[in-house]
């Protein structure tokens, strides 16, 4: 599988200030140490609570937010570059082949503006200068998300919410990308509208050969739309593996218990349902050795002390736990 996007130990801190000098006290790292890869025209699936870091990986690969520290490589035309070394002009580019549909169709269109206007803008800025062939483009789109095509003249507050977030999706994709960043395109939306919104992005997305990095707290959306899932926690990755591999075999004990939320599909049974104890920690406070000691059923002495790493188990399956990374005997 050709890759479009490889991200090595990525950092993301954020600083915190306090005191009566307003001096840094401390750092929030939002992301700590992510390495992960995207392919072509997959969907790769970002799931975890809120503060886990998913909502920064995806602002950071747009370069939204700078790093800092690791590199997110990306694929031009069969040639890795680090973007977070890029300059304007190759930013610029980059960004042409990469686009993201935010959570609130809301508060993504301008309601004083018509849809024709919150198109212009990308279209305008990346060389398309005659009104008629943008005008086309528009329609085209509006068209590839089961529009009518002169919707465009009209005011946001005209669509319903799920008809917003199809025309930000058209928005996104008028500009020819090849890889686009969801950050939880459909959770501001009604439920019987979201089915709608999933289908219609996967069609697309088979249409135009799109990869996906789809980003969600839900995982049984995530699962219904990725082929391979990164689930995290405090801003590491505690398990990668495809979406078949992650439903029937999750090995990390954070991943059961999110899975054991989901509903069997078929079936409609949920799984023996595992509640987690406690909060997410204070992302200033991490807890020392495994973040997720203080809330896992499966704690061992090691994990309060020592970190696990990820670890190959096979199968393109990656965990994060000292069950599987063969430290156990060091706890014996
Ligand atoms: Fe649980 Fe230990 Fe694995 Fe962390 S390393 S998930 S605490 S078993």
């Amino acid at each position: 599988h050709e890759i479009v996007f490889q991200v090595n130990h990525l950092k993301k801190y954020f600083p915190v200030y306090g005191g009566f000098f307003k001096k840094e006290i401390a750092s929030v790292k939002a992301l700590d140490d992510v390495s992960l890869s995207i392919r072509k025209g997959e969907t790769l699936g970002i799931v975890g609570e809120s503060g886990c870091g998913k909502t920064t990986l995806g602002k950071n690969l747009l370069m939204l937010e700078k790093p800092s520290d690791g590199e997110i490589l990306y694929n031009d035309q069969g040639v890795l570059k680090d973007i977070t070394k890029m300059n304007k002009e190759d930013l610029f580019q980059f960004r042409k082949q990469v686009q993201m549909v935010f959570q609130d169709p809301y508060s993504s269109l301008n309601p004083v503006k018509k849809i024709y206007n919150a198109f212009e803008e990308p279209l305008k800025a990346h060389g398309f200068h005659k009104r008629e062939e943008r005008e086309e483009i528009m329609k085209k789109m509006m068209e590839m998300v089961n529009l009518q095509p002169d919707y465009i003249y009209r005011y946001p507050h005209e669509f319903s919410g799920g008809q917003r977030q199809r025309i930000c999706i058209a928005r996104a994709l008028c500009i020819n990308p090849s890889v686009v960043i969801c950050d939880e395109p459909v959770s501001a939306l009604d439920v019987s509208i979201q089915a709608q919104v999933l289908n219609l992005m996967k069609e697309i997305q088979h249409k135009m050969n799109l990869s996906y990095v789809f980003i969600a707290h839900d995982l049984s959306v995530v699962e219904y739309m990725s082929d391979r899932i990164v689930v995290m926690y405090l801003g590491k990755v505690m398990e990668i593996a495809t979406s078949d591999e992650l439903s029937k075999r999750p090995l990390h004990p954070y991943t059961e218990a999110l899975l054991s939320a989901v509903p069997i599909p078929k079936i409609g049974e949920k799984r023996k349902r595992i509640v987690l104890e406690g909060d997410v920690p204070s992302p200033i406070h991490k807890p020392s050795g495994c973040p997720f000691h203080n809330r896992c059923r499966k704690c061992m002495e090691i994990c309060r002390n020592e970190e696990p790493v990820l670890k190959d188990v096979g199968n393109n399956h990656l965990v994060y736990c000292h069950l599987y990374d063969g430290k156990e005997a060091v706890n014996e």
